[in-house]
Parts: structure tokens; sequence; C-alpha cells
């Protein structure tokens, strides 16, 4: 069993690395953004009450937040083990985590603020989809619309200068002591984000020791 957190600022691609790791390990990939995205998106209790809060790119409640990782968790669908991405983003979150589950690594996508930037306001995803476009270096075939599905491409509600802004300040604040406090456990790996999608990946493999990408 593979038990891994990944930790990045936004846009430093957790979400597509997690993504690869997962198909290729056998190990689900939990995101507790997509998983409030979804809640969002089909209007339910909990999408009410995170909506306003992640538009603005401020943190949802702890409590909530670890409610949503138990409840997820408890499905046991992760027979072969799992990678979270976007847990934990501050010291209590990360507490908690310690205390409920063990883990094997943790991997630290780093990423330079600039380039954060740059890359977070290209970002579209497909609104039929939800497919990942970025207008840097993954432009669609015809402007504004999916080349899967044919459906419009639009920007995340967080993805504006000012949530942005406010996510990167409060990863600084909030998430860098949780390196802190693996680090000192001597789990965590620190990769390059800035490469390719492929070369970032064999990196993680290489530092975790695990098999190369197929
Ligand atoms: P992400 O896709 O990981 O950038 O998450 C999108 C948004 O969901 C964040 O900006 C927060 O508003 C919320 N969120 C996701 N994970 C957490 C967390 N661990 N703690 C608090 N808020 C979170």
């Amino acid at each position: 069993m593979r038990k891994y957190v990944i930790i990045g600022p936004l846009g430093c691609g957790k979400g597509t690395q997690s993504g690869l790791l997962a198909r290729d390990l056998d190990i689900v990939h939990i995101s507790v953004g997509d998983i409030f995205r979804w809640h969002v998106k089909n209007h339910t209790k909990l999408g009410a009450q995170v909506r306003r809060i992640m538009a603005a790119g401020e943190l949802v409640g702890d409590d909530l937040v670890e409610g949503v990782v138990r409840s997820r968790l408890d499905q046991h669908d992760w027979n072969y083990g799992f990678v979270i991405d976007g847990f934990p983003r501050n010291r209590r979150q990360a507490e908690f985590f310690l205390e409920s589950y063990d883990i094997d690594g943790v991997i630290h996508l780093d990423l330079p603020d600039g380039e954060v930037r740059r890359r977070v306001l290209a970002r579209r995803l497909c609104s039929r989809c939800g497919m990942d476009y970025n207008l840097i270096n993954d432009r669609p075939t015809e402007d504004g619309r999916c080349d899967v599905c044919g459906g419009d491409l639009v920007a995340r509600e967080d993805d504006t200068e000012e949530a942005l802004a406010e996510r990167l300040r409060l990863y600084h604040e909030k998430t860098d002591p949780v390196l802190d406090l693996f680090g000192r456990k001597e789990y965590v790996v620190a990769v390059d984000a800035r490469p390719g999608v492929h070369e970032v990946q064999k990196a993680i493999r290489e530092r975790l020791r695990l098999p190369m990408p197929r």
C-alpha cells in the first residue's frame, strides 16, 4: 500500500502529476478541491457553503475540510493506496492527518511565484467534461472549444488576479509551515515543477524509488 501527499502552490501541476501516479500505480487520486468543485457544480448544501470562499481564494474551514477528507478516505476504495492533493494546507490539517493516517512520502512540487501567476492566468477548463487546457503550452485546436467534447472552455472561478494573489499569500503563510512539519519527519521529496509534465513525473518516481512511467 502506498500513501502519498502532494503539496505545491496553485498551478504547479499537482492534479496532473497525481493523476499520472494514480493511473500507473493503481492508487486512488483524491483532490479535495475537485470534491468541493463537484459540490458547487451540483448545487449541494456543501457546495453552497464553500462556493463564495473558494471564489475569493480563501481557505474552507478546517472542520468542514477534515470531515470531507475523513468521509472520502472512509470509503476504503484505495486497496493499493492513495495520493491526496490539496490537503493538508495548514498545520492543524497536517496534525489531524498524521494522527489518523501514516504516509509513505510527501511530494513537494516547487514553483516560483512568478511562474505560478503566468500559468494560473492561462489555465482553462472545459465546462462540460472538465478537461484541462493551458493557453501557454496546451492550447485547444479551436480557440475556446474543448478538443474532446466541444464544450466551452472557461477559466476557473478562482483563477482571477485577486483570488490568485490571496491563494498565493495563504499558501506561503499557511502551507509553508506544513512542509516544515513534514520535513522534520524526513519523507519530503522536493521536485522542481518547472520542466514539462513527463520530466516532472520522472523526477517524482526517481525520488520515491518507484517504477518509471510506462
Ligand atoms: P485547489 O483545487 O486545491 O486549488 O482547491 C480549490 C479551493 O478549495 C481552495 O482555494 C480552497 O478554497 C478550497 N480548498 C481545497 N482544499 C482545501 C483545504 N485543504 N483546506 C481549505 N480549503 C481548501
